[in-house]
Formats: C-alpha cells, sequence, structure tokens
C-alpha cells in the first residue's frame, strides 16, 4: 500500500531522517500518546470528583512538560551524545514517578495505575541493559513502597493500611517478574548484537584472507587484478597512463636450497618490508605468485615508475632482509611496462614480462623498460602526462 506523497515530508519533520533516530522518537511519541489519554482520564476523573483539579492539572502540566522536553532532545540530536541515545532511562523514571505520583492522587481508580508501570518496563525492554532494567524495575517498587507508606500514615481513611499492603503485594509481585522478562529479553538482545558483531568480524577477516597473501599480507593476484580493471577505466576516462612492473627476486631458489625454505619465507618479508619503504603511498604491490611480485604505479609515466624501480633496487641491495641469515642480500630484475591508451591490461602486464624475461637474460639485477607496442608510440603532449 503506498502513502501519500505528503506524508513522507511531513514524517521526516516530526521524526527526524536518521533511521535509529527516527525510531527513538517514535517511541517518545508513542509514550506521549499513553500520556495523553491519561491527561484525559485525569481531567475526567477532576470533573467526576475522584480527584482534586489542582492536583489532576499539576499532573498534566508535569507530563506535558516532560515529553515535550524529552521530544525536543531527542528530535534536536541532542541525545544522541548520550550513551543512551533514546533516554530511555530517563523516560522511564520520569514516567515512573508520574505513575506514581498519579497513585496517590487517583483515589479509588488508583488500582488501574500501577498497570502502567508494567508498560513503562516493557518499554525498555528493547534498549536497556538487564542490570539496567532490574535497576528501573528496583526504582519502581521502592518508589511505591514509599509513597503507599506515606499515603496510609497520613490519609489512613483514603487509604486503608491492608489495602495498600494488597495493593504493594500485588505490585512487588508483578513488578520483579516483569523486571526479570525485561532482563531475559535484554540478555537475548545482547547475545544477538554479539553474535551479529561476530558474524561482521569473521566476514571482514573471509574478505581479508580472500585479498590478501598470508605469507607477506601484501594484497593478493585476484585482488590486484581488480585494481588493474579499475585503473585501466580511470585511465580511459582521464587520460592519465599508469604503469606496471613485475619484480621477480633473482636466484632465489639458490636461497631456499642453501639456508631452507623458512629462510627463503622470511627473504620474502624482508624484501616486501624495505620495498614498502621505497615505494610512494600510491603505488600498489601485490604478491603475484611465488617469488614474484607486481607493482602498479598510478597515474605515473614510465620515467617516474623507472625512477622509483631503480631506487628500490639500490635500497633492497643494501637491506639485510632475514633475521636468521642477517649477512644475506637478495637482488631482483623487473620488467616495467607503460600501458597504451586502447590496450587491455593484459597486453600490458605480457609487456612488463616480455621486459622481465629480458632482464634476466642480460644478467638479472636490474629493471628494463618495455619499449611501445609498433605503432603505439604514446606521444606525452597528446596524451595528459601524470
Ligand atoms: P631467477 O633468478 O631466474 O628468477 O631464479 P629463481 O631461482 O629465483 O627462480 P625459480 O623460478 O627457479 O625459483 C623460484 C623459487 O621460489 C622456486 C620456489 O620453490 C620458490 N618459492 C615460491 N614460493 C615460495 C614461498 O612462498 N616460500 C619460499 N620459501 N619459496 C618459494
Ligand atoms: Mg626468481
Ligand atoms: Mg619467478
Amino acid at each position: 500500500m503506498s502513502c501519500p506523497l505528503w506524508l513522507k515530508p511531513v514524517g521526516d519533520l516530526v521524526l527526524g531522517t536518521e533511521r535509529h533516530q527516527r525510531l527513538r522518537v517514535a517511541r517518545t511519541l508513542m509514550a506521549a500518546y499513553v500520556y495523553l489519554i491519561c491527561m484525559f482520564i485525569l481531567l475526567r476523573g477532576a470533573f467526576l470528583g475522584m480527584c482534586k483539579e489542582e492536583h489532576a492539572y499539576a499532573l498534566i502540566a508535569y507530563m506535558s512538560v516532560g515529553v515535550t522536553i524529552f521530544y525536543l532532545l531527542l528530535r534536536s540530536g541532542w541525545s544522541c551524545r548520550r550513551k543512551d541515545k533514546g533516554l530511555v532511562i530517563e523516560q522511564s523514571l520520569f514516567a515512573i514517578t508520574a505513575i506514581v505520583v498519579a497513585y496517590g492522587i487517583v483515589g479509588q481508580a488508583r488500582g488501574a495505575v500501577l498497570l502502567l508501570l508494567a508498560l513503562v518496563l516493557s518499554f525498555g525492554m528493547f534498549t536497556l541493559t538487564p542490570r539496567q532494567t532490574l535497576a528501573i524495575g528496583g526504582f519502581a517498587v521502592v518508589m511505591l513502597a514509599v509513597v503507599m507508606a506515606v499515603l496510609a500514615q497520613m490519609e489512613p481513611n483514603r487509604f486503608p493500611p491492608q489495602l495498600e499492603v494488597i495493593q504493594f503485594g500485588l505490585a512487588v509481585s508483578v513488578l520483579p517478574t516483569m523486571s526479570l522478562v525485561a532482563k531475559q529479553v535484554s540478555e537475548l538482545r545482547e547475545r544477538l548484537l554479539k553474535q551479529r558483531r561476530e558474524l561482521h568480524e569473521a566476514l571482514a577477516r573471509v574478505q581479508e584472507l580472500a585479498t590478501r597473501d598470508s605469507l607477506t599480507n601484501l594484497i593478493n593476484r585476484r585482488h590486484m587484478q581488480e585494481l588493474l580493471d579499475q585503473e585501466l577505466k580511470r585511465e580511459e576516462r582521464s587520460g592519465s597512463l599508469f604503469c606496471v612492473a613485475i619484480v621477480d627476486l633473482d636466484h632465489f631458489k639458490r636461497i631456499n636450497d642453501t639456508y631452507g625454505h623458512q629462510v627463503g619465507d622470511e627473504v620474502l618479508c624482508g624484501f616486501v618490508r624495505e620495498a614498502l619503504v621505497v615505494l610512494r603511498n600510491a603505488d600498489v604491490m601485490a604478491r603475484w605468485g611465488g617469488e614474484e611480485f607486481l607493482i602498479l604505479f598510478p597515474e605515473t609515466r614510465a620515467e617516474q615508475a623507472l625512477a622509483g624501480l631503480e631506487r628500490l633496487r639500490d635500497h633492497v641491495v643494501t637491506q639485510s632482509v632475514s633475521e636468521s641469515v642477517p649477512e644475506l642480500r637478495v637482488t631482483f630484475s623487473a620488467g616495467l611496462a607503460e600501458h597504451v591508451h586502447g590496450q587491455s591490461v593484459r597486453q600490458s602486464l605480457e609487456r612488463a614480462d616480455h621486459a622481465l624475461y629480458d632482464a634476466k637474460a642480460c644478467g638479472r639485477n636490474r629493471v628494463i623498460q618495455a619499449p611501445a607496442p609498433a605503432g603505439k608510440r604514446p606521444d606525452p603532449s597528446e596524451r595528459g602526462a601524470a
């Protein structure tokens, strides 16, 4: 069923637009509706002589001012600064006070008033902690006991002590039960929230595992493919080129064979650590396979990427990359390709791979830039230089 068009702006005005806050404001308005009914009953009671007019007016004023203030505090967003964003504790204490006062002024109808206490507790059920719920139930019982004792003492004719004891006994048996139910509901809610939190964490972990290499903590090949596709789209929109480099550690097998796989792993991690020191924040390095890494230089021309790779080469060769064998040094060879507008990522990767092959063939420990494919020489003045 579709709602009338004018209803949405009115709803937004009264409740606000933020989903959670709307719910809190709506709950306060529901309470306001109950207050309104109580006010009518009070007026009617005063009219019929069941309670004094000045008492009824005072309580009506207390309820109207209180509920308006609560509405304004919630609707203005002020309550969002508080931990209890719905001001449920304050609203519950306020309502219990009103109910207990009503008990004292409505005379014979006071038994019915006690019903409202259960309603207040049920309001808190979905937002308060078990301890808060019990505390509010306790507050209601204590307030009631004080008011009943005072009334029975001061006006024993209107409030016969025996009758008050019965009323109190009933309230005392109902309220703690309500509090216990409320406590169980809020425990259930807390458990559900905890499970939801754990599920979110597990999902984040699964996503992390799906996108990261567990040894080096670099992003993995699959995730890099996605980033390359995004970079290609960006290049197609903006025209500013990017570079890719395939970096392969030299004679890595020898390290494994000489010192063992464990040291080989340390070297891989040590190399990554040192590479990340040198590379710019915008550059992205992925573990492409065994001892091969792919570096994406977004919005970068070949000269800059080449300079970055040479800096990396100079740095890495001077660094200790294994704790177990601190004197061990490692070099790498790299093939660099500047993406050519109109080509696919796969074509750029192939050119980088060929350049890497050349770097290995020429003696390793070097970076070779792939030539632009025939007929596709980029003109820097034509395409946006980074
Ligand atoms: P080149 O200079 O030609 O690249 O020689 P290379 O020895 O580095 O290359 P090759 O492809 O012959 O050997 C790569 C080795 O890397 C073989 C493989 O066992 C090792 N490797 C691959 N992944 C891992 C890993 O995660 N940990 C360790 N320790 N070794 C790995
Ligand atoms: Mg190698
Ligand atoms: Mg290799």
